[in-house]
């Protein structure tokens, strides 16, 4: 039986991906909304085949404890809210699928983690990328030693924000800029195409003056991690540039690079090694695979593990661990100095 879910937030990530992504789900399906909004939630419902009666508010959300059909919460709300409603869902009994970044501070990913765990309901991070294919694909040849002793890896993740994206540019209710919005994919991605966590990090941002987007919030954040077995990762992430969304893993024998490699769809990857038959020259190929819809894909996963009694391949934990990094980068930043991290245990299995 498929795992009913409530959408909470309706506002761009939800009205554009996530309700049109239900459509090719397999195991998830949206069962009730929580909107502010009544006439939002009423034009949406129709749409999608919500029922009246499953059409929450922010004041009577807790009251989804009495609401059997909903299994799982997505949270899809301004960050600053993730770690309440992860919080209140718990306590309703329900399971929780967190939009990213996880929450705006270590202590309030603890929060969130202690209140699964205490009402023993499972609790994922929506790191959306690894469940897609490509990067799948690339974890592999990571992984299998094909690209060699991994040497460097350089990301880049960023767009020009436009000027009314309210809750993105106040610091109170984003956490940050650029970093933990859209750089968070490029730490993402250097931890787990690596599997390793870093040891010790290096951070750096700027601000255009007189930009009033960036009154709060960094515009240009840029950063550098260093992994145990001497892979360095180089990172930049703005608010101010066209879009930009690419990434190279290079190895000792090979690199895998994707541009775009963030973006919801049209990922494109590439191999390159040396040639076989002429030691001087490489051999660079395109590879590509499926691309289901990535949202699709991700709430399946938690459905499954809901159906399961199953762990997430990206748990809290995992959200919690990129929270810690990218306040160790912020105080990197601000102190002019790099900052060591402290050793954390692999908590995901099927790395
Ligand atoms: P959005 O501003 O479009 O939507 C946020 C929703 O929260 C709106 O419907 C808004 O009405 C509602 N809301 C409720 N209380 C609010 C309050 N006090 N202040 C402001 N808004 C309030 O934002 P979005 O782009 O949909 O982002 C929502 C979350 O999803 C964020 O955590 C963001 O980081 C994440 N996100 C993830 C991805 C991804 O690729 N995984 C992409 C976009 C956004």
């Amino acid at each position: 039986k498929r795992v009913g879910f409530a959408i909470v937030g309706l506002g761009r990530l939800s009205l554009e991906e996530l309700l049109p992504a239900f459509g090719e789900c397999k195991k998830a399906k949206l069962v009730a909304l929580v909107s502010g909004d009544k006439d939002k939630a009423r034009t949406v419902a129709s749409q999608y085949g919500v029922s009246e009666k499953n059409l929450y508010d922010y004041k009577n959300y807790d009251s989804l404890k009495d609401n059997p059909e909903v299994q799982a919460v997505y949270i899809v709300l301004p960050n600053n809210m993730h770690a309440e409603y992860t919080v209140r869902a718990a306590k309703a009994g329900k399971h929780v699928l967190c939009e990213k970044p996880m929450a705006n501070s270590v202590a309030e990913c603890q929060q969130m983690i202690d209140a699964c765990r205490a009402a023993k309901k499972q609790l994922m991070v929506a790191y959306r990328l690894q469940y897609e294919p490509h990067h799948r694909a690339a974890i592999q040849l990571a992984r299998s030693k094909k690209l060699g002793a991994l040497k460097l890896f350089s990301a880049d993740n960023g767009q020009n924000q436009a000027p009314d994206a309210q809750w993105r540019h106040k610091k109170a209710l984003a956490g940050g800029g650029a970093l933990p919005d859209v750089g968070i994919y490029c730490l993402n991605a250097a931890r787990y195409l690596s599997g390793e966590e870093p040891v010790e990090v290096w951070g750096s941002m700027y601000s255009t003056p007189g930009d009033a987007r960036f009154k709060e919030v960094e515009e240009n954040f840029l950063f550098t991690l260093r992994f145990p077995s001497g892979l360095i990762a180089q990172c930049t992430t703005g608010y101010g540039h066209h879009d930009s969304r690419r990434m190279r893993l290079m190895g000792s024998e090979a690199w895998v690079d994707m541009d775009p490699a963030f973006a919801y769809s049209g990922l494109r990857m590439r191999i390159s090694r040396k040639s076989p038959d002429d030691p001087k020259a490489s051999d660079t190929v395109e590879r590509s695979l499926p691309q289901p819809s990535q949202f699709a894909r991700e709430m399946d996963h938690f459905a499954e593990c809901v159906q399961n009694n199953r762990q997430p391949h990206t748990p809290g934990e995992e959200g919690l661990q990129d929270m810690r990094i990218i306040e160790a980068l912020y105080r990197a930043a601000r102190e002019g100095k790099s900052q060591k991290l402290e050793a954390v245990a692999k908590q995901d299995a099927f790395r």
